[in-house]
């Protein structure tokens, strides 16, 4: 994960690992390449200039400079830095109400209705009624793609594959639940290939007819910088409240893992890392870092 970024900021740290004493050059020059190998990944300039800033001034304060091991102290602060970038520490979901309803909105391809899957066998193997409904009324596949999920991981799929009002079918989706005592209704709402305000005006309706306890918002990390500002359009939308970063199981740079919580302020809570159901981890900004930094 993150190859290159990790490769980039080790090659930076060499030139302060093993020295018994650095100097303020040291520091300069190596910070400039860390926003470099930032800059590289997809992080935003104002976000890499920030937060190579803070380490900069963190080293200043904690005297790197006449530490025992100023390379490790160096290194240190970066992580710390880079999780505090990321939001610090790991955030949960909210799943209040009966059934408590939980809204995933992106765009196509994203990788919502395999998360929303995921989302649901984790929850069950907690011991959770879960539903899972395809708000989907645009692709005929979208509400076969979550029924053959549902079928494998043993999650009841509510459709209406004739009906073609989204906000009509969320909202009886949410009904039965509850008369089937669900504790947890999940929507898989349609996407686009981009923004469009068509999609984001059902998503918005959708929002107001079921009041999720939790809006995830789905998105690939391997679009970088449009990610981020993918994210930034949905939130105005939708002031959701956590992101799903996907596919980072693939050759993402790492920009959006690192700079959406900056950009947009709201943490990342989940990533997916393949196709399969148990491909989904809760996201720890400090591991993260650690792995950013090998
Ligand atoms: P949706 O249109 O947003 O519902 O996206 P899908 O859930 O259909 O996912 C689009 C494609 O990405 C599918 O082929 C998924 O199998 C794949 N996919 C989803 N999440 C991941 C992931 O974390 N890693 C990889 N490698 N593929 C993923």
């Amino acid at each position: 994960m993150f190859q290159s970024l990790q490769d980039k900021l080790n090659g930076a740290f060499k030139t302060l690992k093993g020295k018994g004493k650095i100097t303020d050059i040291n520091i300069a020059s190596t910070v400039k390449e860390i926003r470099r190998a930032l800059m590289d990944a997809d992080v935003n300039y104002k976000v890499a200039k920030e937060v190579t800033d803070k380490v900069k001034q963190e080293a200043i304060d904690r005297k790197v400079m006449i530490a025992v091991e100023p390379g490790q102290l160096f290194v240190k602060i970066v992580q710390e830095e880079l999780t505090a970038l990321m939001g610090g520490k790991a955030e949960t979901v909210n799943l209040k109400g009966s059934p408590a309803v939980v809204l995933i909105a992106g765009l196509q391809g994203s990788g919502k209705t395999t998360f929303s899957g995921k989302f649901a066998n984790y929850l069950k193997k907690q011991g959770k009624q879960v539903m899972l409904v395809a708000a989907d009324v645009y692709r005929p596949a979208a509400i076969t793609q979550l029924q053959v999920l549902g079928e494998q991981i043993g999650v009841d799929v509510y459709a209406e594959p004739e009906n073609k009002d989204a906000v009509n079918i969320a909202r009886n989706a949410v009904a039965e639940a509850k008369s089937k005592g669900k504790s947890i209704v999940i929507v898989d709402t349609a996407g686009r290939l981009a923004v469009d305000e068509v999609m984001m005006t059902e998503v918005e309706n959708i929002k107001k007819a079921i009041s999720p306890s939790e809006i995830l918002f789905v998105v690939d990390s391997m679009t970088g910088q449009d990610a981020v500002n993918t994210a930034k359009a949905f939130n105005d939308r939708l002031d959701f409240d956590g992101v799903v970063l996907t596919k980072l199981d693939g050759d993402s740079r790492g920009g959006a893992a690192l700079s959406i919580r900056a950009v947009v302020d709201k943490p990342v809570k989940f990533m997916s890392t393949g196709e399969k159901m148990e491909d989904l981890d809760i996201f720890h900004p400090d591991r993260m870092a650690s792995r950013i930094l090998g």
